[in-house]
């Protein structure tokens, strides 16, 4: 059994923050040998994706000058960490040769004034390969090889640019021989990127923004592994915005299905997907800080000890309610597949829905308002209404469709406010509903004095 417990096979990931510096690097590193990680995924170092993204820009925009200026920038902190780290000759060289390609993909878009979404992925794709051979070099020691891969030979993905979709069992396939390496001996550490992946024909991808986490996953999901560890730059998952409501606190534990509705809520800790890899095989996942790594962190399990009622609670900002009605529907059939339908054609996501007879009452991102299409055919069939500055306050727990007299606990503490749309019922983890922007931040005060607070 100890045997078994020695080889256990853990992914560890590293957020940018986690990779900000020679010394955060170090830390992170340190933190691998400490809990015997033997794959580990890296974000880029913090800021270089949205600088690659501005550079992109700017070389679409002509600005030539400015666009040399940010390549130097970013090659100069990353050679600076090189330096710092002591990379081997062959890691700078291809530090180097990395950094180069930047420089080229940047020309590229300057003199053909194009910076599709499909280019851009690969422009983005610098920042995970440099700050993975930075990884690697501060992984070296005695006892282990490190073995550097390239992600883009092992998460095969669709060409659906910027938000690709990850081909599983091909994944799977692809992954065999390192599985069986890891499940054999303890000799290797592997170190690869977060974020991209490619597709058949070997063009870059990306999964989008803060995909990392998501790529963790997979790779943990097709190496069978035992532990998935997420390592960024707070104390695991709290119970709130520590920023809204200072008495937040981490949660210990959490299960997955909690824990995928916090992500898709608000809480910015996980990326959404994330959870889905480790749910499907059943793969503990943590998080905590590698820059305080004694600290205990979160725990995701499917089964965890205790299951409050409410666990934790999270604000999402910037909503619209449309409501889509037509008395024609009354007694009808067929409005809210219409409906849907068109939500389905515009691959637009709905967040929480209400309906009545005639009406149907959804949230989404304000973003999606620029979709004018969408509107344009929800009209053609309905009349619409479309309310903002809303925001969506969503409290996580269990048992919650079920628990008597909750809604009535959950609006005497928020008496003074005008609630817009309430969502109960659907799940058990969850109970949401609308208030104003304004109103947003004080509901959770409310709300977090009354069920966490009170219950500690
Ligand atoms: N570097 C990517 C981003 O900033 C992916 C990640 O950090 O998870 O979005
Ligand atoms: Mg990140």
């Amino acid at each position: 059994m100890n045997q078994a417990k020695s080889n256990k096979i853990i992914v560890s990931k590293f957020g940018g923050t986690s990779m900000g510096d020679a010394n955060c690097i170090r830390r992170s590193a340190q933190v691998v040998h400490k809990r015997k990680a033997r794959f580990v995924v890296v974000s880029a170092t913090s800021g270089t994706t949205n600088q690659l993204i501005s550079l992109g820009q700017m070389a679409q925009n002509q600005n030539w000058s400015e666009t040399e200026s940010l390549i130097k920038k970013i090659s100069d902190r990353h050679l600076e960490i090189a330096k710092d780290l002591n990379l081997s000759a062959e890691r700078l060289s291809s530090l180097q040769s990395t950094l180069d390609e930047m420089g080229s993909l940047a020309k590229g878009i300057y003199l053909l004034r194009d910076c599709s979404p499909r280019i851009l992925d690969s422009l983005q794709s610098i920042g995970e390969r440099l700050s993975s051979i930075l990884m690697a070099q501060a992984l070296e020691r005695a006892e282990q090889s490190v073995k550097w891969l390239d992600a883009r030979e092992f998460i095969l993905t669709d060409d659906l640019f910027s938000k690709a979709r990850p081909q599983i069992n091909e994944i799977y396939e692809r992954h065999q021989s390192i599985r069986k390496d890891l499940q054999q001996s303890t000799k290797n550490i592997y170190v690869t990127q977060g974020y991209i992946g490619a597709t058949a024909d070997r063009i870059t991808t990306t999964l989008g923004r803060g995909g990392s986490d998501y790529s963790a996953a997979l790779f943990a999901e097709a190496l069978d592994a035992d532990e998935l560890e997420i390592w960024t730059d707070v104390t695991g998952i709290a119970t709130t915005d520590p920023r809204l409501v200072p008495q937040a606190r981490s949660i210990n534990e959490i299960s997955f299905k909690e824990a995928a509705e916090l992500a898709v809520f608000g809480a910015k800790v996980l990326h959404p997907s994330t959870l889905l890899p480790a749910m499907r095989k059943n793969i503990p996942t943590f998080v905590g800080s590698s820059f305080d790594a004694n600290t205990a962190g979160t725990w995701i399990r499917k089964e965890v000890t205790e299951a409050p009622l409410v666990r934790a609670m999270a604000l999402r900002k910037n909503q619209v309610l449309v409501t889509v009605s037509t008395p024609e529907m009354l007694n009808a059939y067929g409005f809210l597949f219409q409906i849907f339908k068109i939500f389905n054609d515009n691959q637009v996501s709905i967040d929480a829905i209400t309906t009545s007879e005639i009406s149907v009452s959804m949230t989404l991102d304000e973003g999606t308002l620029q979709n004018k299409k969408l509107l344009a055919e929800l009209s053609a069939i309905a009349d619409v209404q479309i309310e903002s500055h809303l925001s969506l306050i969503a409290l996580i727990g269990n048992n919650i469709n079920h628990t008597p007299g909750l809604a009535k606990k959950i609006f005497e503490a928020i008496s003074n406010v005008n609630v817009r749309m309430i969502c109960l019922g659907a799940s058990k983890h969850n109970f949401c509903f609308l208030v104003n922007d304004e109103q947003g931040p004080e509901v959770i005060k409310k709300l977090h004095q009354t069920f966490i607070e009170s219950e500690a």
